[in-house]
């Protein structure tokens, strides 16, 4: 559900005018459009959206707006590039012959097998998944499920190349990826294993992971991650003929959206929200990220001092509870909202019904929120 296009001109307004006891997100187009032209002026290469961190149409459609023509995941969104090295064989087969794709991710010689089977392999290009080193301090350390050691990555190349497949490499460093080394690192072992094989790949893509800004990580910005993958690339010589992708998601879209919750009981410094851990909740719950956020009260103004208070979600299980607690006035009350911001990725995306709650109101605000005026 959306408003009629026309949006509101800030999140105030936004309470004044649906007094929302269900949780709304509130999406920030401009700031999609503008982090999607900032990544693509910077980085050296086609930008493919992570559309499984936020696949919400108006999400898409910002995007798009700032130039964002191509779309990576999951088999129904998919618009070019299947990069998930695990599908079905039934997808496979209709992503190649329906959606016309013809890029598809391997990192074990019995997917490429099913992906050669499905699709015959005519016009193909098998894009090996490399793992990546570990590096600490990364949210999700994608490599202890996905990625191909670099012997085993060749081997890849190889027998793709033998069955008449162009090939490429990719990697994903893990989300949320503090260390702008990693991608150089990553880019090392790409020319490495382009050395064993010797032959050029048609492409290397160096996936999503550029962080977000959280409260309590704060990271180095996103030209420093574009330095380190222009100089990897020159590291490894890669032939200006070799196209280079990326994949991002969360720092395309975190930005873009906060979400505005209302308090239906205070307990002491216990807060009891409308949306929690089963809804838009469940990733800064799981891997603690710090989010900020403001309380919104039409009436009187909020007290100035703050105090920190602890926000339980709307179902009723016990581990519905935020792990980090949230400054707020001193004075916040049932009834008053408070808007939660960075929560364009991985909110909506990873929200279940649980409980029968589902929060799915989305309106379009134009304002730039706190954390992202600059
Ligand atoms: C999730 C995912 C991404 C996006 O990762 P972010 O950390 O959100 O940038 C990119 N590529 C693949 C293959 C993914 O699975």
């Amino acid at each position: 559900m959306t408003d009629n296009g026309q949006g509101f001109p800030d999140t105030r307004s936004v309470v004044a005018a649906l007094r929302p006891s269900y949780p709304v997100y509130c999406l920030r187009p401009e700031i999609l459009e503008q982090n999607a032209r900032r990544f693509i002026s910077q980085f050296p290469g086609t930008v493919l959206y992570a559309v499984k961190c936020n696949p919400h149409d108006l999400v898409l459609e910002a995007l798009y707006r700032g130039g964002i023509r191509h779309f990576c995941e999951s088999f129904e969104e998919a618009k070019a590039y299947f990069m998930h090295p695990v599908k079905a064989r039934a997808v496979i087969k209709s992503a190649y012959a329906v959606y016309g794709i013809r890029h598809f991710v391997v990192d074990h010689e019995n997917e490429l097998a099913k992906v050669l089977d499905e699709t015959g392999g005519e016009g193909v290009v098998i894009v090996v998944r490399l793992a990546t080193p570990p590096d600490e301090g990364t949210l999700y350390h994608l490599a202890d499920k996905f990625g191909a050691p670099p012997d085993a990555a060749a081997e890849l190349l190889r027998e793709a190349d033998r069955r008449g497949c162009r090939t490429g490499l990719a990697f994903h460093v893990g989300s949320q990826c503090p260390n702008p080394k990693a991608y150089r690192a990553a880019l090392n072992v790409v020319g490495d294993v382009i050395e064993a094989v010797g032959q050029d790949p048609a492409c290397v893509d160096v996936g999503g992971g550029f962080p977000a800004e959280y409260r309590n990580r704060p990271m180095p910005p996103l030209e420093d991650y574009i330095d380190q993958i222009r100089a990897g690339l020159k590291d490894i010589k890669l032939k200006p003929a070799v196209e280079v992708f990326a994949e991002p998601g969360r720092v395309l879209a975190a930005p873009g959206c906060s979400l505005l919750t209302q308090i239906q009981l205070r307990k002491g410094d216990q807060l009891y929200i409308n949306d929690g851990i089963y809804g838009s909740l469940s990733e800064p719950s799981q891997v603690g990220i710090e989010l900020p956020a403001r309380l919104i009260r039409l009436d009187d103004p909020p007290a100035t001092e703050t105090r920190a208070f602890t926000l339980n979600g709307p179902t009723c299980d016990s581990l519905d509870v935020l792990p980090k607690s949230f400054a707020l006035p001193d004075d916040a009350r049932e009834g008053d909202w408070i808007e939660i911001d960075q929560l364009g990725a991985y909110s909506n995306a990873l929200s279940t019904r649980f409980n029968g709650f589902y929060p799915e109101t989305f309106v379009e605000v134009h304002d730039l929120p706190p954390a992202a005026a600059t």
